[in-house]
This record gives structure tokens, sequence and C-alpha cells, in this order.
């Protein structure tokens, strides 16, 4: 029988992965000289190396040729963000035009909110789930104040049906049912950040749209994680951050997508110079007339500075492909999942859903004995360089990124974890 608690079963497996060598591309952070098992690309991805010199590119060009850095010689600032706009497309299944990189997730969400949530008397509703993510609801209350509406009956939160926290197609399809008439939107995260569930986004959009509804995806933890195919599941909209699995830095600039049938909607929108066509953009009239696409929502020329590592970033999703990406994910998370429920079951409980299609990369650990006893654990997996997050009262996360984790990196974890409990 293969032990696949040996270092050499470990070994084999990354030797034999044709993108294990993206891990090269990376800076691993270090502890007592060797590299961390960092497993917390879910709330900040690791480092690409050419970030510095996309960086440097950018100050050179500044200290160079100054304003006319917007018009000239490679990588112009004019055009920057259309540098990313391809390979974030194919990111997130989603055509060219549907994309832009712009703003932060929250600033994102509001700007969408307010094209696409225009609740009525008759129809004033937002449903989600409850326990998302405090800024999302925190945007999604304050616009339902802002119309002047009720969050306590108007603001509609899905409690989890399942055991640990997760929440099954038949409750979503119940409650879009059940509130269907009153529904303006309906926002779903496409990865829950605490369970680390993924969701049927396409369904989701079906049953929300058949209801009546507009409905928009939530993917802070499923870009650069998912294989998504954005365009088909008919979102009308979607936001991002890029800081987490798509590594281009704290506070990187956010993503956002609108589908094509919006391209030219005439719904309202909070407007600013550079989402104004381009063609006429420097005429500078006081008529705003929206550049078509995603583009349209764009407010302020972008921050250079900002967007340049998720050029490198990018760089590298494009050499992978999500695909194939994707189902380096779910070896290693197989791997991961395989190893706790083979010798660690009776100190972690997994949370995440089991199915492959209803998780990614993440899996949210319960450990047995309750919080004191998971802080413990977490402290001493962090002194042995062992990098996951802990989540209250008695949750860590352990979230391999494909882009850089390896097996090696999940039995180190393992072993750790063994080591602790003594056994
Ligand atoms: C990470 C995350 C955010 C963070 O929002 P910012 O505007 O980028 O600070 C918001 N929502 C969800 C679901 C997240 O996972």
């Amino acid at each position: 029988m293969t032990d696949i608690f040996s270092v050499d079963y470990a070994r084999r497996q990354d030797a034999d992965d044709p993108l294990a060598g993206l891990r090269r591309e990376f800076l691993i952070p270090k502890h007592d000289g060797d590299d961390q098992a960092y497993f917390c690309g879910n709330s900040l991805g690791l480092q690409p190396r050419a970030a510095r010199a996309h960086v440097e590119e950018v100050l050179d060009k500044w200290a160079m040729e100054a304003v006319e850095g917007h018009f000239t010689g490679q990588a112009q600032w004019m055009p920057y963000h259309e540098l990313v706009r391809e390979p974030l497309a194919d990111v997130v299944g989603a055509q060219p035009a549907e994309v832009v990189a712009m703003n932060s997730l929250t600033a994102n969400l509001h700007l969408m909110l307010v094209s696409f949530y225009r609740p009525t008397r008759a129809r004033p509703a937002i449903l989600m789930e409850a326990g998302a993510f405090p800024s999302d609801r925190y945007a999604l209350e304050s616009q339902v104040r802002f119309h002047g509406f009720d969050p306590a009956t108007d603001l509609i939160e899905l409690q989890a049906d399942e055991a640990d926290g997760t929440i099954s197609m038949q409750a979503i399809e119940r409650a879009i049912a059940e509130h269907g008439p009153r529904l303006a939107l309906v926002l779903w995260p496409g990865v829950q950040y605490r369970t680390g569930q993924a969701f049927d986004l396409a369904e989701i959009a079906r049953l929300g749209h058949a209801a009546g509804a507009v409905v928009g995806f939530d993917l802070a933890h499923a870009v650069g994680n998912l294989s998504l195919r954005l365009h088909d599941s008919g979102a009308d909209f979607a936001v991002w951050c890029h800081y987490k699995y798509m590594n281009a830095g704290p506070g990187a600039v956010a993503g956002c997508f609108v589908h094509a049938r919006h391209a030219r909607t005439d719904r309202p929108r909070f407007a600013g110079w550079w989402g104004h066509e381009r063609e006429s953009r420097f005429r500078m009239g006081p008529e705003f007339v929206p550049t078509p696409g995603a583009d349209g929502w764009q407010l302020s020329n972008p921050p250079i500075l900002g967007l340049a590592p998720l050029r490198a970033s990018l760089e590298l999703f494009s050499r992978a492909g999500m695909d194939a990406l994707r189902r380096r994910s779910e070896h290693l998370t197989g791997y991961l999942e395989a190893l706790i429920r083979e010798s660690l079951s009776d100190t972690l409980r997994i949370v995440t859903p089991g199915e492959p299609q209803r998780r990614g990369c993440q899996l949210s650990l319960r450990v047995a004995g309750g919080r004191e006893r998971g802080r413990a654990l977490f402290e001493f997996l962090a002194s042995r360089g062992v990098l996951g997050d802990w989540r209250e009262p008695d949750v860590i996360r352990i979230s391999p990124a494909p882009l850089y984790n390896t097996h090696a990196d999940v039995l180190r974890f393992a072993r750790a974890v063994e080591a602790w409990r003594g056994g």
C-alpha cells in the first residue's frame, strides 16, 4: 500500500507535476532559514518575482518621461489598464470588454449596486447569505437604507442549513421561491470565505433571473481559485479583489465584471471621466457619454503603480492556464483531505464540502476540543513555519494555492499536526 505520509510520496507527486515549477516565480517567506509552508493565499497571495521589475518600470518611466509616459514608449499609462484586460478575462471566463481592473472590491460593489440594485416598493429586497464577509453586508445594508428601505425586512439573509454552516442548493432555491416577487437583487459569493464552500453560480443566476431579480457575485475567494465561466453563468455583474489568490499585492487594484448584455445599458450610474467614451474623453465636454462595456464604470485614471504587480501575476496565470491550475489544485487539496481523513480526524474536522465541485483550494478545519486547543495548535504550527489562518472560535483555514504550494508543503502541515498531538 502507498504510504501517503512518506516524504518520498509527496516529492514524487511534485516531481511528476509540470506546473510545480511555477513556485520558483514567487518569493516564499522564510522560517528559520527554510521556506515557510505558506497556506494564506486566501488572505494575501505571495509576491511574484517579476512584480518588482514591473513596478520599477513604472518608476523609471516616470523619472525619465514624466507626463510623456502617458503616451510614449512601452507600457504607456493612458491604455495601461488594457494590458491586464485579456489575461484577466481568461482567468474569470469572460469576454475582454466585460472586465475592468479598477478601485477596490467594496468600492466596485457600491458602483455596481448603484446601477444594478434599483429597488421599488413592490420589489425592494436583496437576498444574501447570513455570515457574509462583513464589508459586503455593510455595503448592502447601507444601499438598502440609502434607497429609503428597511434592512430588517429588505435585507434577507439566508441561514446555513447543513452541518458545519454550509448552504444547500435546495435552501437557496427555496429562499428565491419564497421571496422571489420581492427580490430586486441576489448577491452571492463564489466561494464562502469562512467555510470554503463553492457555489454553482450558473444555477444561482438562473434561479434569480427566473424570479425577476438581478444577480451579482462577490468572487473575492473564487477568482484565481476556481475555473470560472463568468460570461456563461449569465450573472449581471461581479466584483473581486486581486490580493488573495491573484497575488497582486496588499490593497491591489480590484476587478469588476459587467455582462455583455449591459454593455450599452442606460441604467443610472455614478460617472467619472475615465468611464467616458475614449475617442472624445479629451474634448473635455460637459456631457457624460459612457464608453461601452465594463470600462464605462471607471471613475478615475488608474493607479499605474498599483496595476503593475497585477501584470506580473497575470503573466503566470496565462502561462499555466486556469483549467490546468484548477486540476493541480484539486490534487493538492485532495491530498490534504486524504492525510486528514487517514490519520488526523481525531484532531481536525473538515467543515468544507468534500465534493471538489463544491469547494476551491481551501479547507476549513475545526479543531476538536474548542478554542484553547485550537489556538494552541495554530501557534504550534506557526512555530514550525506552517502558516494557516485562524477564524474564531475554533477554525484553522488551510489553502494550498496551486501556483506555489506543493505536496511537500501539505505533508509538512499534516506531520506538524501529528507532532503536536503526539503520535
Ligand atoms: C477580502 C474580501 C473583501 C475585502 O474588501 P476590500 O474592499 O478589498 O477591502 C470583501 N468581501 C469579501 C467577500 C472578501 O473576501
